[in-house]
């Protein structure tokens, strides 16, 4: 069956993906509100109460905003890391399991997960790469300044990537953005360029890499025709498998790794 990936929303209003094996359904991030990720979570057909854990990937809110409230009121296992619980302020024994650099964490006898950190802004956010029984593996990677050997080294081996498309340099360098925040953004703890993306992309795609999804685009910043175009001129050559864009409004298709193409939601 493999594992399914559903981005329910993707930018800086809000993140949330799910990721299904046949056995359990985790919630990666809860950056919208606890109705709206309810919304998002019924309109894939999942109840929000099967959720059976939440992992936050780092504290900013479009990652974190109603996670403890959803763990709270669906009885799912809230999982993040040390620094993470901290600036959150979450306690570590009664609200949330945390969890050390890549370690593993299983969450079924199916659906496993290793947590790999990575550079992003004052925040000690973490790269998800999930596992199920049969080997496949699958990576979501948002919230990024650059990537890290570690990282490169486990996205190698992934069937899926979800991966950050932050921005278009030109449209940010020309854009309405004061300088402070365009040099934050394009810092080591910032986001990744559309060129940054591609590069990344280069060193890691491989024969069996199915599917990708770039995420976490600018509305401002940036376009998904741009997006995919510069990813596609980076490694078209090599790459068999099928190029999707996460959007902010909601989710339109889930990847299951074993496929190329995504499944189109009806409610798309
Ligand atoms: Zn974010
Ligand atoms: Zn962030």
């Amino acid at each position: 069956m493999g594992i399914g990936i559903t981005h329910l929303g993707s930018g800086s209003r809000g993140n949330a993906t799910l990721l299904s094996s046949n056995d359990c359904n985790v919630l990666v991030d809860c950056g919208f509100s606890l109705r709206q990720t309810e919304k998002r979570l019924n309109l894939v057909g999942i109840e929000p109460e099967s959720i059976e854990a939440i992992v936050v990937t780092h504290h900013h809110k479009d990652h974190s905003k109603s996670a403890l409230n959803a763990s709270k009121k669906w009885g799912s296992s809230l999982f993040c890391n040390n620094g993470t619980a901290a600036r959150m302020g979450w306690s570590p024994l009664e609200e949330c399991i945390t969890f050390g650099n890549l370690e593993r964490v299983e969450f079924s006898s199916k659906l496993s997960m290793l947590a790999i950190p990575v550079p992003h802004d004052d925040s000690d956010n973490v790269a998800l790469i999930a596992s199920d029984r049969s080997g496949d593996r699958a990576a979501i990677v948002t919230d990024l300044g650059e990537a890290t050997n570690d990282l490169l080294d486990h996205l190698s081996g992934c069937k899926h990537i979800s991966i950050e498309a932050n921005y278009d340099h030109s449209r940010l360098i020309n854009g309405p953005y004061p300088d402070s925040l365009k040099r934050r953004i394009t810092g080591r703890g910032g986001h990744l360029s559309n060129t940054q993306t591609a590069q990344i992309l280069r060193k890691v795609v491989h024969s069996k890499l199915e599917s990708l999804v770039l995420c976490h685009l600018s509305e401002k910043n940036n376009a998904p025709h741009l997006a995919e175009s510069e990813v596609l001129h980076s490694i078209g050559d090599e790459f068999d498998g099928s190029v999707s864009i996460a959007s902010q409004k909601g989710p339109e298709f889930s990847n299951w790794t074993g496929q190329i193409d995504p499944l189109r939601l009806a409610i798309a």
